[in-house]
């Protein structure tokens, strides 16, 4: 990857967070941590703090015995570390780098334990969330991170082509999960994430974990898969029939891809994020299928697979340029079979393009 301009993102941390009356924002091992300083290592009891103020430079508080893998990190240039050895105790440490902050913005992945003990050692600091400063900083994607996104959706688009080749019907849905896996790191992926295949009635739970279920003709089957590719996610749906589909899912099926193209006509700068959702959804209550619509429309991406912007009822944040994030209604029929469409999307001047670009007319599997 090319050299991301961290003092930027962090300087852009620092303004969002004055913005709305934050002097200080502490930071624990998270993508937020990431994307700032380039150190991300694996969350434990052992407490990782980065403290960041608007009057002084970024400040590391990490556990001795990672010093070195901090050091070799962007990190180790962008801030000052120090260090804690076990037995000593690194919220003192916190409150030392804090003193004198009274609003504190804490990043959603810190651990409850972690929090808590920096309250203690803080009692007349007030606490909130960073989520929202975070979420503005990283709504908006660099280039090098609209590459690598685009370069994830190109890469499971491949392999939805490749997987409608295959044979489905007598086979698990575990068996094409195995497929989906395979295929989205033969194209590129580091790994997969998540491969959903939700064969027949298993169709109509969103999220249903594949398993031994046997594919048969006249089947619907929801596919919904993605991972990692250069720090970044790919996320794609698509609903192939095996053979014959059931009676009554092409009219649903066209119902959902219309109400998936009048949501992504509705992209532009400046739409509030619930409208997004709102255009999909008036398509699919007009087709009567309103109440079989149970999620909302969209998440952002990135470095996380779902982050903001959330695309729901209730999210007034106007779209920017270099926004990305999924269209995904869908159709949930209990006992007989669901029906969702995925792409991913990406905010421009002008409109929006897709990031996924697999037919989204009705593939016919064997
Ligand atoms: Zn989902
Ligand atoms: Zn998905
Ligand atoms: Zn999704």
């Amino acid at each position: 990857m090319s050299e991301a301009d961290r003092p930027g993102r962090i300087g852009r941390a620092m303004s969002e967070a004055s913005l709305t009356g934050w002097e200080a924002i502490v930071l624990t091992p998270s993508p937020d941590m990431d994307h700032l300083v380039g150190h991300a290592p694996r969350p434990t009891e052992r407490p990782t703090l980065l403290v960041l103020r608007p009057d002084a430079g970024p400040v590391l508080i990490v556990p001795a015995l990672e010093r070195p893998l901090a050091d070799g990190s962007p990190a180790g240039s962008l801030a000052e570390l120090r260090a804690w050895r076990d037995g000593e105790d690194p919220f003192a440490l916190a409150a030392d780098a804090l003193a004198g902050a009274s609003r504190i913005a804490v990043g959603d992945r810190a651990w409850a334990a972690h929090l808590l003990a920096l309250q203690a050692a803080l009692p007349q600091a007030s606490f909130g969330s960073a989520g929202p400063v975070m979420a503005r900083v990283r709504s908006v994607k660099e280039a090098t991170e609209l590459d690598a996104l685009r370069r994830a959706a190109a890469a499971a688009d491949a392999t939805f082509a490749d997987v409608v080749g295959l044979r489905f019907e007598g086979r698990t849905e575990l068996d094409v999960a195995e497929d989906l896996a395979r295929l989205l790191v033969q194209h590129g992926h580091l790994r997969a994430d998540f491969t959903i295949v939700g064969a027949g009635p298993n169709g109509a739970s969103p999220h249903h974990e594949p398993g031994e279920h046997v594919i048969a003709a006249g089947d619907a089957v929801v596919l919904d898969f993605g991972g990692e590719l250069d720090g970044y996610y790919s996320d794609t749906t698509r609903t192939v029939a095996v053979g014959s589909p059931p009676d009554g899912f092409d009219e649903a099926y066209d119902l959902v891809h219309r109400a998936q193209q009048a949501a992504f006509e509705s992209v532009r700068p400046g739409v509030p994020a619930e409208d997004v959702d709102r255009a999909a959804r008036e398509e699919i209550v007009a087709g009567g299928f309103g109440d079989a619509f149970v999620h909302r429309t969209g998440h952002g991406i990135g470095l996380e697979v779902h982050e903001a912007p959330y695309v729901v009822a209730g999210n007034t944040d106007p779209l920017e340029p270099g926004m990305t994030f999924s269209i995904e209604p869908g159709v949930y029929l209990p006992g007989r079979f669901g029906i969702r469409i995925e792409d991913i999307v990406e905010v421009t001047t002008g409109g929006a393009e897709r990031l996924n670009r697999s037919t989204r007319d009705l593939q016919v599997v064997v």
